[in-house]
């Protein structure tokens, strides 16, 4: 496997390699990889010929204050891992390749798609991510790119932005992956002290909860938005940032799910931020 720190560098491996879209699967990550990331990355490989990950702590996604100098950096662990899960190349670029000085342009989502859920308490967090994508993919010039639906507003956000820019990639959203009593793997989880981990499954029991009682037939976002609301309430240690229901499609309100929707968690323990999410889908009855 290589370690590609240019898009110079990437492009001539390409070249080498005869790589063309159709042939190229590109998982984008900030490193410190867990089996969530790994399994974009199988899927990738299963689906395509070469895979490319790409390890890169973007720094426009951060706000000041937030854990951008924090973020986890394993960078020789990472590239191990991801070579056993099927990578062909990990593209792990300094910040200053991908932000030449004077980077003055941005791609940007318009309202509410941006502000709602995390956009919320993170208001410049998805003019980063989506500008950052766009470049990313671009230079990866993959013909399918893999996201995770752990990031569900961010899997949406990207749907849109490559349907609006007509941009050449089938964007691929995988299912969540857990730990086996239910918490999703992020790799915020290590900042978890084993009090805040232990009442961290609030959030993955909170919307199973709420799966239940939908199954049951109730369709009322006010009631089911009350229900989250309960559950997460049972961890003292726990501060909620938000739970949500809202329209699967563009993330707009709801009262009543006559169609899918995303119901989302956001928690904070201590400065942790932890997310989650389930899509409620009447139609999958
Ligand atoms: P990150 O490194 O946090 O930016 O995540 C990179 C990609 O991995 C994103 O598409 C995430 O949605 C995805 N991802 C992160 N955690 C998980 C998980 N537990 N299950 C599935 N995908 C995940």
């Amino acid at each position: 496997m290589e370690l590609i720190r240019t898009i110079d560098a990437l492009n001539r491996w390409k070249e080498a390699k005869g790589i063309g879209p159709s042939d190229l699967g590109f998982v984008p990550t900030m490193g410190a990889l867990h089996e969530g990331h790994l399994s974009l990355i199988r899927k990738a490989k299963s689906e395509n010929a070469y895979v490319v990950a790409s390890i890169f702590v973007n720094p426009t996604q951060f706000a000041p204050g937030e854990d951008f100098e924090k973020y986890p950096r394993p960078l020789e662990e990472d590239c191990v891992k991801a070579e056993a899960a099927g990578a062909d190349a990990v593209f792990a670029p300094s910040a200053s390749e991908m932000y030449p000085a004077g980077a003055s342009t941005f791609v940007d989502v318009a309202s509410p798609m941006k502000d709602v859920l995390c956009g919320a308490s993170r208001p410049t967090h998805f003019k980063g991510v989506t500008t950052v994508v766009a470049m990313l993919l671009h230079i990866a010039g993959a013909g399918k790119a893999y996201f995770g639906q752990k990031d569900a507003q961010q899997a949406i956000i990207i749907t849109r932005m490559v349907r609006d820019l007509h941009m050449p990639v089938e964007v691929v959203v995988c299912p969540i992956v857990r730990e086996a009593d239910g918490l999703a793997l992020s790799s915020r989880n290590i900042y978890l002290s084993p009090e805040e981990r232990e009442q961290a499954l609030v959030l993955s029991r909170s919307l199973s909860k709420v799966q239940g009682r939908f199954m049951a037939g109730e369709r009322s976002v006010a009631a089911l938005e009350s229900l989250l609301a309960g559950e997460l309430a049972k961890a003292p240690l726990g501060r909620v940032d938000y739970a949500r229901i809202l329209n699967f499609s563009d993330l707009s309100e709801m009262d009543a799910v006559e169609a899918p929707a995303l119901a989302a968690v956001a928690v904070y323990f201590g400065t942790t931020r932890l997310i989650d999410n389930i899509v409620l889908d009447p139609g999958g009855l």
